[in-house]
């Protein structure tokens, strides 16, 4: 990483109330893994040190905006809660590889439906040490059934994956009651907000905050949503792959 990308990441930390000194050298390595791996395969859209760095890096630690993620560990009073977290529709890796390198405490199933982005993100995560990313392939319609992974998990983080009801839907499922699903999402309309209201409610969720800011530098819009599970979701959902995308609940 140049000193300007370094300038940048710490600046982007800075705004979001993060220092990011004793990580630089962690982000420094991640950005030349995904710069040589997106050089052989289709894996980010983004290109370049600083879309990289703001768009990817300080991006995906705005999950960290609000404490919703502070407290992972002591979810439903502390009921056997153990930090443990989904990130869902990974992609390379984001968030679960920024979030990993500031947070050791919690414990990050990295999951996508595509094989060769869930296999980056593992090489990525030996390299860096991280000890704390677990890599999961496969459909969350499908792995939201499997007992070992329903209500499994205190929080769901998930950037840039669908639109909020078809998020509802997919992410309900893996949370424990009490648990948080914490969406990172670009502007968000009153209708689909509206919808997804709607759609949390079927499966058993309610929105708890709404926060619409701006990314650090960029200026970008930007929106993290927190929606709590506040009961079981129906057997039924999610319903079987694709449906969900191709027939929102609302
Ligand atoms: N979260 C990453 C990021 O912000 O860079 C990736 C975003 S990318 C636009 C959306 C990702 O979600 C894709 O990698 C896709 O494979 C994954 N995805 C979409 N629907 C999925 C599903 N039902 N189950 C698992 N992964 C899914």
């Amino acid at each position: 990483m140049t000193p300007e990308g370094r300038a940048l990441l710490l600046e982007g930390g800075t705004a979001l109330g993060l220092d990011l000194t004793p990580q630089a050298e962690g982000f420094a390595t991640l950005l030349t893994l995904l710069t040589e791996a997106s050089a052989k395969m289709n894996l980010t859209s983004l290109r370049g040190e600083r879309e990289i760095v703001l768009k990817h890096f300080v991006d995906s630690l705005t999950c960290l905006r609000g404490g919703w993620l502070a407290d992972a560990g002591q979810v439903g009073a502390g009921q056997g809660d153990t930090g443990q977290v989904l990130d869902l529709g990974t992609g390379a890796g984001f968030p679960a590889l920024p979030l990993a390198l500031l947070r050791p405490d919690l414990s990050i199933t990295a999951l996508d439906a595509t094989r060769k982005k869930v296999e980056f993100v593992g090489r990525a995560a030996a390299a860096l040490g991280l000890s704390n990313v677990q890599p999961l392939v496969g459909r969350a319609e499908t792995l939201g059934r499997e007992p070992q992974q329903r209500e499994g998990y205190d929080r769901v983080v998930t950037r840039a994956v669908a639109a909020l009801p078809v998020l509802a839907e997919l992410a309900l499922p893996f949370l424990k009651t009490g648990g948080l699903l914490v969406a990172q999402k670009g502007p968000l309309t009153p209708e689909e907000l509206d919808a997804g209201t709607r759609a949390a409610a079927e499966v058993g969720g309610a929105v708890r905050q709404v926060d619409a800011f701006t990314l650090p530098v960029t200026g970008d819009a930007r929106t993290l949503i927190v929606v709590e599970k506040v009961a079981p979701t129906p057997e039924r959902y999610p319903r079987r792959e694709g449906v969900p995308g191709r027939k929102p609940l609302f």
